[in-house]
């Protein structure tokens, strides 16, 4: 066979392999971009309108040819898709469960990106596995669980509740075979995650007990004990109890200490759903709020909230390892085998995934060049921004505020007494709207319309919930006569 073409073949695609100084020109391109973004962002909305956006062009004027120009690339990134929708890393990014996107989190990603390492298997690159294994005992350790616990550093919340789902699921189906008979006990405030997650690992058919919850959005723990009870007085199978560690609407926290006794109490599966919550554990308020959570079977939690990094981070830990082990050893028993008990667990062992990002990466550099300490500052701060929300909005004659919040999400709405609330909550939000440098969102909770504060982005500070104060005040809305 002759070579020629294999060499030519060689030299075309060495762009893949860019040289030092093609490779550092884009890196300073790109550089140049995010220091750009940072000082702009400041300033920057924290939403758009996207009514008049001109779409993105179709995929054949995206695949260029030849190598293309960071001029070129960085023009679409920015008309095209940093400008549009919301914008998650502003400080006024108040909507939701926001994030922030800690810009340390990024250099993590490049070094592990670059090194591709891989945090799949432990043979494969220790280190890296160790990292990922360490910064899971930091979250363990945070949780108060015995040594027994392992978990897993997911894609995120969604991901972590399936896969603590399917660890419960596999515990309980030794002993119940029929799954019809099974029910599991949540309320209206879980997240769609979880139903999501039993479609998918084949319980969709299992009995589902929406608990009411107490004025505070708490389950209501003796309805849930009752229930219970009578479910397995009538021959039904209970299997796990959700309790949720600040619900993605309400932001409230369960008494889990409650929930956990009622579990032990009647041989149930307990998991905890802190996906929004869980990072306020490095507050002394989060903690007193969370008290039982040590109780739980297995805990989500997730770091691209709470712990303020970008995207693509969440967590699932698991109170005893054996049954994580045992719901996630491989079929093709080949890699199982080189398992060894000296040897540390690893990715691969503990969930679907085999090769996966090395994220345990961006958590520690940003731990590393952030400090515990300036973690800690953030999440309390949060709160307390929160609770001082709370106090100023309590005052304002025309809002409705009808509880403190557990973590740092409000729920308010518009009620001067006269006009029907939920239409006059969502005029008020029209109006707010109109300022683009917060952005809140609305909810329906009972079918009613309530817009919520959700402070979570750690470039959230006084002067910007004082924003929201201030522009609040300023959109009282006319009287109308009864609507
Ligand atoms: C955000 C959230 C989830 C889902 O997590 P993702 O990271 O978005 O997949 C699950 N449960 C709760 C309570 C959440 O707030």
């Amino acid at each position: 066979m002759k070579t020629d073409k294999i060499k030519k073949l060689e030299k075309i695609s060495s762009a893949l392999e860019p040289n030092q100084q093609r490779f550092n020109r884009m890196n300073k391109d790109i550089s140049q971009w995010a220091e750009k973004f940072l000082i702009d962002l400041k300033t920057l909305p924290a939403h758009y309108t996207i009514q008049r956006r001109k779409k993105l062009p179709g995929w054949k004027k995206l695949l260029n040819k030849n190598p293309g120009s960071s001029k070129n690339l960085l023009k679409i990134f920015n008309q095209k898709i940093v400008n549009s929708g919301v914008n998650p890393a502003s400080s006024g990014y108040v909507a939701y469960i926001p994030g922030g996107g800690v810009p340390w989190a990024a250099l993590g990603d490049y070094m592990a990106d670059i090194s591709n390492l891989y945090s799949g298997a432990y043979f494969a690159c220790p280190g890296a596995v160790e990292l990922e294994n360490r910064m899971i005992s930091w979250m363990c350790h945070l949780l108060k669980f015995p040594n027994t616990a392992a978990g897993n550093i997911t894609s995120g919340g969604s991901m972590a509740n399936l896969i603590a789902l399917v660890t419960a699921r596999d515990k309980f189906i030794k002993k119940f075979k029929n799954q019809t008979n099974w029910v599991i006990y949540l309320s209206s405030q879980t997240h769609h995650s979880v139903e999501k997650s039993l479609r998918v690992i084949g319980l969709g058919d299992i009995k589902v007990r929406k608990i009411p919850m107490d004025k505070h959005f708490r389950m209501n723990t003796t309805i849930l004990s009752d229930t219970i009870s009578s479910d397995k007085n009538s021959g039904l199978h209970p299997w796990l109890v959700l309790g949720n560690a600040g619900t993605t609407d309400t932001g409230a926290c369960d008494n889990l200490i409650v929930l956990s006794k009622i579990c032990r109490k009647f041989n149930l599966w307990f998991h905890v759903d802190a996906a929004y919550g869980g990072f306020f554990l490095l507050s002394p308020q989060g903690k007193k709020i969370m008290k039982g959570i040590n109780y739980a079977d297995s805990v989500v939690m997730d770091p691209h909230k709470g712990l303020f990094l970008p995207y693509g981070i969440g967590a699932v830990l698991i109170r005893d390892k054996k049954y994580l082990m045992e719901s996630f050893k491989y079929q093709a028993n080949y890699m199982h085998d080189i398992y060894r008990e000296e040897e540390e667990l690893y990715p691969s062992l503990l969930s679907p995934e085999l090769t996966r990002p090395f994220r345990a990466m961006r958590m520690w550099l940003t731990i590393h060049f952030a400090g515990m300490k300036a973690l800690k500052a953030s999440i309390e701060e949060k709160i307390l921004l929160a609770r001082y929300f709370y106090e100023r909005i309590k005052k304002i004659p025309f809002i409705e505020a009808p509880l403190p919040p557990d973590f740092s999400v409000v729920l308010f709405r518009y009620n001067d007494g006269m006009n029907d609330p939920d239409t006059m909550t969502q005029r008020f939000l029209k109006l707010i709207r109109k300022e683009k440098s917060f952005y809140i969102s609305s909810t329906l909770i009972e079918g009613h319309v309530y817009l919520r504060l959700a402070v979570l982005c750690f470039r959230t500070h006084l002067i910007h919930v004082d924003k929201v104060l201030d522009t609040m005040l300023k959109c009282r809305l006319p009287f109308r006569g009864i609507v």
